[in-house]
């Protein structure tokens, strides 16, 4: 699938590893929404948009986010450790609503949105400079 349009929204908050939001659309005909451009150590890398993943209380069956330490409909105090670790021994919270399978196809994606990312922000530099409105995510920064 052809990557035929990126969108850019900066994110300005000097101290934060949250560099920027895209959107990429594919072939003209499907776009994915709220990727994140993340700082890491060793260079940008992409987060693809994701869900906090959630368990049932074992009292009441309530949903709850992985990471709460009580049920929210019970207030049951919660057994930690429920979420399942990555192959690196990570907790895992989120889950990705979509993401690309092969290998090439994340290289491609990182290359076209991180690349769209640096152009828009030498653009930002520029006297004038108008940023990308809010429409891109509606709720990217609750
Ligand atoms: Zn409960």
């Amino acid at each position: 699938m052809q990557i035929t349009e990126v969108r850019v929204r900066l994110v300005r908050n000097k101290d934060d590893r949250l560099k920027a939001f895209c959107s990429m659309t594919l072939d003209n005909e499907f776009v994915v929404r709220d990727i994140k451009v993340i700082d890491g150590a060793s260079g940008y890398f992409l987060a693809m948009p994701s869900r906090k993943m959630s368990g049932r209380c074992s009292k009441c069956g309530g949903k709850n986010h992985l990471g709460a330490k009580f049920c929210n409909s019970c207030g049951n105090r919660l057994p930690q450790n429920r979420a399942r670790k990555d192959p690196r021994g990570r907790v895992k919270l989120h889950a990705d609503v979509a993401h690309p399978i092969s290998v090439e196809y994340r290289k491609r994606i990182q290359e076209a949105l991180i690349g769209a990312y640096e152009e828009e922000l030498e653009r930002s530099k520029q006297p004038g400079y108008k940023p990308l409105e809010d429409e891109l995510d509606d709720d990217a920064l609750v």
